[in-house]
């Protein structure tokens, strides 16, 4: 099925070069020039990744971020000229799944809506007859991508579904930081130390119940503990 990436974008010729390469790769697109339109398109078509720029007139990128975040968890990338650091934390605390700098290259851009779209909506890499993982209180539904906590429905983002669903399947065991980036994120990892702190704590503030831990091991990485 034709996967549809919602581009918002308010410079025209960035917008219509990223068009092009997304169209090139077999992506069907919508475009929005701002955040009101562009939350205007989400409501009404079926979208299957945003590329988002911060800087928008109207309504800024972190608002569509929010309040997408509250319909959806739909794959997020934030684009945006700022260099701030605190920025790209921004972005993760309000749950984008990736961020791009201002300029980037085309293709690594499209590489990053590759990566995305694969671990989101394609069946390879998942474990068959793997319907669901239960430990320490927390119950996944893969299907339905849905996670409940000591039976009460939480909502998580795409990445911390991700992460939390990796270090569940390795429960016990030690996760260095290397080898979640690159089972996450892929070898394109722009962020640092602090992208996947924050994440880390965004998941720990959601899991919030006695009987699993996302453990914190000094210098070494993390790793989930469940009881029973
Ligand atoms: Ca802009």
């Amino acid at each position: 099925m034709q996967k549809t990436v919602l581009i918002v974008e308010d410079e025209d010729i960035l917008r219509e070069i990223v068009k092009d390469y997304l169209l090139n790769e077999g992506y069907e697109v919508l475009e929005a020039v701002d955040g009101n339109e562009a939350l205007d398109i989400f409501e009404e078509h079926e979208v299957h990744l945003i590329i988002l720029d911060i800087m928008l007139p109207e309504l800024d990128g972190w608002s569509v971020c929010r309040r997408i975040r509250k319909l959806s968890d739909v794959p997020i990338i934030m684009l945006t000229a700022r260099m701030d650091e605190d920025d790209t934390l921004l972005g993760f605390e309000l749950g984008a799944d990736d961020y791009i700098t201002k300029p980037y290259s085309p293709p690594i851009l499209l590489a990053r809506v590759r990566r995305l779209m694969d671990s989101r909506y394609s069946s390879v890499g998942k474990v068959p007859n793997e319907d669901t993982l239960v430990s320490g209180g927390i119950h996944v539904h893969f299907p339905s991508r849905t996670v409940t906590v000591d039976g009460e429905s939480i909502s998580l983002t795409h990445t911390e579904f991700e992460i939390l669903t990796y270090l569940m399947r390795n429960s016990g065991i030690i996760i260095t930081r290397e080898q979640l980036i690159i089972k996450i994120w892929g070898y394109e990892f722009a962020g640092d130390d602090r992208t996947i702190n924050s994440h880390i704590r965004n998941l720990r503030h959601k899991l919030d119940n006695k009987a699993s831990s996302i453990v914190t091991v000094i210098r070494a990485g993390y790793k989930f503990e469940g009881k029973a």
